[in-house]
């Protein structure tokens, strides 16, 4: 039998639907799909142009991150230790106002290499500039799914722009680049936006055949102003406005009631839990235990890498599971391979993407990852899932493929020169901290005297 690639004699952890896990598997791949996944013993022969040894490697499908904003790797300790309300209106959106379409390419570069570098196949981006975050993609050869960044802070004029904008982004780029980029539309939180616009977002989501990507009950604080002006909680303000639906991706879901979490779960509604950004910026702990039990799917998310302050989905799974289970003071509750789930399947029907991605199983694009396991803190291998989720590491990660192409082998990036993009993005983060724009910044004034009333 022909293929492209054939990985064999690894340990296979499939997450397909019965969670097999195959000893000495082997995984063929042909036209970026899997043609053939199961024991060494029992595999045909084949003839391929590329055959990875997977002695003492677990193979998995590749990590899926649904939520962060890559660009934001330009900010990495630029304002540590503050509340979030102070971190963005203090620092980053003042910031965010001089941004230009080049420092989000590189800044989105420079997280590209570092989500492949840790085992990410496929993210979830919402930031300004996402053609620039598309481009950062497709060149170093990563899956992604990108929500334009909305917001109208009391402007209907920018509401109205910007969202004007992201249809035309979604019209050109949805399930382009071979499969691989699709988009979402993307309103800041509820705070951020106006009902009207909320009500239009959805309007043009439903029209588009896209999912809406937001933030949701993050703040406290937010959450409170909005109980009191409108005398209802951000969810049921969603679920007046049309956006409950089973393709909102909803992430932080801190503050939420018991009645928030079953209308949630009533319109199938998806979570990004996202441990790390949570803790740093002292949001709160969502109640991931009652969202499960209620029915709801929750996913991983690193957010940016501004409030985390790296990429790695291994240690947000590491962190998702112990903060879990101290808050219920309850070691069973987030099983790490439940947490494994969710950081791949639950995250590929989290994306909509789950006939396609999220388990490695014939007929599905091949994004897979091979994890180094001839180390110390993985030895011995008594139970997988737990060795990935409490030991594994991102950069125990060796081999990265998506859509069936080898985009690093052997922890080198495969399409573009690593160095240079470290060097380029050090440059643009530096040069945007003292970079004068007077239009921009008096813009900016406006906007910030707007959200203090
Ligand atoms: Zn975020």
């Amino acid at each position: 039998m022909r293929a492209d690639i054939v990985i064999r004699g690894c340990l296979v952890v499939t997450m397909n639907e019965v969670a097999d896990v195959i000893k000495q598997g082997v995984i063929a791949i042909k036209d970026g799909s899997i043609i053939y996944i199961g024991k060494a013993a029992e595999a045909p022969a084949f003839e391929a142009d590329n055959f990875i040894e997977g002695d003492k490697k677990i193979a998995m499908p590749g990590l899926i991150n649904c939520h962060t904003h890559a660009a934001m790797s330009l900010f990495r300790g630029i304002a540590e230790d503050r509340e979030l309300d102070a971190w963005l209106r203090e620092v980053i959106w003042p910031l965010e106002a001089k941004l230009k379409p080049e420092d989000v390419y590189y800044g989105s570069l420079l997280s590209c290499i570092e989500m492949i570098k840790n085992g990410v196949t496929c993210f979830s981006d919402m930031y300004f500039h996402e053609d620039m975050v598309a481009k950062a993609a497709e060149e170093t050869g990563i899956r992604c799914v990108l929500s334009p960044g909305i917001i109208d802070v009391g402007n209907r004029v920018l509401g109205k722009m910007l969202l004007r904008e992201a249809i035309k982004f979604a019209e050109r780029y949805h399930g382009k680049a071979g499969g691989k980029v699709f988009v979402m539309l993307g309103p800041h939180a509820v705070y951020s936006c106006s009902l009207e616009l909320l009500k239009e977002i959805g309007e043009k989501a439903s029209s588009l055949n896209v999912g809406v990507h937001m933030h949701l009950a993050e703040s406290e604080g937010e959450a409170m102003k909005i109980k009191e002006k409108y005398g209802k909680s951000e969810v049921e303000l969603l679920g007046e406005v049309g956006l409950l639906r089973n393709n909102l991706l909803a992430a932080h879901c801190i503050h939420l009631s018991s009645t928030d979490i079953d209308l949630m779960a009533k319109h199938n509604v998806k979570v990004v839990y996202n441990p790390v950004s949570n803790m740093k910026l002292s949001s709160g702990i969502p109640r991931i235990k009652d969202l499960l039990d209620a029915g709801v799917t929750v996913c991983l998310g690193t957010d940016g890498p501004a409030s985390n302050n790296i990429l790695d989905m291994f240690d947000t799974m590491k962190i998702a599971a112990l903060l879990q289970k101290a808050k219920y003071r309850d070691p069973r509750v987030l099983p790490a391979k439940k947490v494994v789930e969710m950081a791949t399947m639950d995250g590929a029907k989290a994306l909509n993407l789950n006939s396609m991605i999220g388990s490695l199983e014939v007929g599905k694009r091949a994004d897979i990852i091979l994890i180094d396991a001839d180390k110390p803190h993985l030895t011995p291998l008594h139970d997988v899932y737990a060795a990935l989720v409490y030991s594994a590491r991102g950069s125990d990660v060796s081999t990265v493929i998506i859509d069936g192409k080898i985009v690093m082998e052997d922890r080198r990036i495969v399409n573009v020169n690593e160095d240079e993009v470290i060097e380029k993005a050090e440059r643009v983060s530096y040069d945007l901290l003292t970079r004068k724009n007077p239009l921009r910044d008096f813009i900016w004034k406006l906007v910030e005297r707007r959200l203090k009333k």
